[in-house]
């Protein structure tokens, strides 16, 4: 049996389902049952009535399943796949930011550890930030981290001022301004879709360009399906590309750099998911107060 075949065995052997994000390996993309960007992902792992979940993702999107579905077996097939957004900021860190302004709102990205997540109001990720602030009293102030460029782009889009905290995702924050403009005039038909943790997301030139757009992951599936054009230009991880020559066979993606590579998302190989799946390896053990504190920000930007 290939490989491809014995995990396709053991899971329904196991009612496993696979859930990979658009970052995933492409041939650990081809094996998932379910692929989507973070939000989605949160909500498949709230609806599945598999038993275990195997999560091809980074450590903090297994943890968020983990959250969700706390009945459930989560498992990372590495559970060592980390994120340098999610490292940027701390439980300790956020708790001293509030002592400094106590009427504060804290709005955490989902790029976040459970132990964050359990002294936030709300999450939200790259797909609802702008609904999520909108929503928001005006009167008190919003604490937004961890993600400095994604807050720079709610503030940019919203006109809300914000507090920002100082982190940003290693893959996303080179690419600048210079990067896309040098797309436009390169490919002068091509849309040019661009994640906002990107460092140029604030950028009034691009805001304000027609053939410029800011979306989540599978935003840019959406946009690219809805689109009549034939090419596109694509700032995000480049392994989504692959999604978006599976489903669109007649369109060209041109990544911004062909460098922009989440090394941590690449850790989850076919080799661990099948070994997570016959041993039932990288459970994701939460602490159980955090967890169920973690939960209720999660909750909240569900129910917006
Ligand atoms: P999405 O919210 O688009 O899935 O992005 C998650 C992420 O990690 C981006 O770097
Ligand atoms: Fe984290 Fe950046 Fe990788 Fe996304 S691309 S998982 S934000 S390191």
């Amino acid at each position: 049996m290939t490989i491809q075949e014995r995990i396709a065995k053991l899971k329904k052997e196991k009612n496993a389902v696979i859930l990979a994000h658009y970052y995933a390996r492409p041939e650990v993309q081809d094996i998932a049952d379910y692929l989507g960007d973070s939000l989605g992902l949160s909500k498949l792992a709230a609806g599945t009535d598999a038993d275990i979940i195997v999560f091809c993702g980074v450590h903090f999107m297994a943890e968020t399943a983990a959250i969700i579905s706390p009945q459930k077996t989560v498992l990372s097939p590495d559970p060592d796949a980390g994120c340098s957004l999610a490292d940027s900021a701390t439980a300790e860190g956020l708790v001293k930011w509030k002592k400094e302004h106590p009427d504060g709102i804290i709005v955490s990205y989902v790029n976040t550890t459970a132990a964050v997540k359990a002294v936030t109001d709300y999450c939200c990720t790259s797909a609802n930030a702008l609904e999520v602030i909108k929503a928001l009293s005006e009167d008190r102030p919003v604490l937004f981290g961890p993600d400095r460029n994604l807050g720079s782009y709610i503030s940019a889009v919203t006109g809300k001022k914000m507090d920002i905290w100082d982190g940003a995702c290693v893959v996303h924050d080179v690419m600048s301004t210079e990067m896309i403009d040098n797309a436009l005039r390169i490919h002068p038909e091509a849309d040019i879709l661009i994640h906002p943790e990107a460092a140029c997301s604030s950028d009034k030139s691009l805001l304000d360009n027609s053939r410029v757009y800011f979306y989540s992951t599978a935003g840019m599936l959406k946009h690219v399906a809805d689109s009549e054009k034939k090419e596109f230009v694509i700032a995000t991880e480049t392994d989504t590309i692959h999604s978006l020559e599976k489903e669109n066979a007649d369109k060209r993606f041109i990544p911004v750099s062909p460098c922009a590579v989440c090394a941590e998302m690449k850790k989850v190989t076919l080799e661990k998911v099948l070994d997570c799946l016959e041993n039932e390896t990288g459970k994701v053990i939460l602490d159980e107060e955090i967890s169920r504190k973690a939960l209720i920000p999660i909750e909240r930007m569900m129910a917006m």
